[in-house]
């Protein structure tokens, strides 16, 4: 009876998941993952090419999560050329298979993301990565404006999106630089987040808190979740 009992937990959980025709269903670990047009595939442990490529960068040793609990993950996502892009990410295992089925919704609405690499490819300096327009999630960091404060982005289940149409403001400073046009959130640009689309969808409907609702900024290109 318990082993039915188990059996039909483990048919729901992943049915749930991935039950889309010609899906191979995920099983951990560093599985790879395909639906159609849609692929993705997770590692945890971290293989030993991206620990030497986040140590000293978005990993540090005072990161209040050990990198045994973090994930790299490559996406499948449509680009601004309407062209799929491989996209790569570092997120917390435990939600490691819900942002892929986010990046799975995500993909079928084509929600655009322009360019997704880990935030390392810019020495985990935030600004740059924002600069250039690039999604990312996993970076052990203060919170923007507040020194020795851990930003949510440091414990694996915070993700921004498209930086340059979905900007971060507060007091008066708009971020990153060259995006006060998106200030206007009636704009119809692709890779523009506005309430209750596909992407704002996908995200709120998972428990995830967008910044665009925040009260004392706005940070647009937010989402969060605690692993
Ligand atoms: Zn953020």
């Amino acid at each position: 009876m318990k082993r039915y009992y188990l059996l039909i937990v483990f048919c729901l959980t992943f049915s749930h998941l991935f039950a889309k025709s010609n899906c191979h269903l995920a099983t951990p670990p560093n599985q790879k993952i395909i639906c159609g047009k849609f692929s993705a595939q997770y590692w945890n442990p971290l293989p030993d090419s991206i620990v030497e490529r986040i140590v000293g960068k978005s990993w540090k040793p005072d990161c209040p999560i050990p990198l045994e609990d973090l994930a790299y993950i490559k996406v499948a996502h449509w680009n601004y050329n309407n062209e799929i892009s491989i996209g790569e990410l570092i997120y917390h295992k435990n939600l490691a298979l819900e942002i892929i089925e986010i990046f799975q919704e995500l993909f079928e609405a084509k929600f655009p993301i322009n360019k997704m690499v880990l935030i390392d490819d810019y020495d985990a300096n935030d600004d740059l990565s924002m600069e250039s327009n690039n999604s990312s999630a996993f970076c052990s960091r203060a919170v923007t404006g507040r020194p020795g404060d851990f930003s949510n982005h440091s414990y694996g289940g915070t993700i921004d999106i498209n930086p340059v149409e979905n900007p971060y403001v507060r007091d008066g400073v708009v971020l990153p630089k060259g995006s006060e046009p998106y200030l206007d959130r009636s704009l119809k640009v692709r890779g523009l987040i506005h309430e209750g689309d596909a992407c704002y969808q996908a995200f709120v409907k998972r428990g995830y808190i967008w910044g665009g609702h925040f009260i004392t900024l706005k940070d647009y290109q937010h989402f969060e979740k605690i692993p």
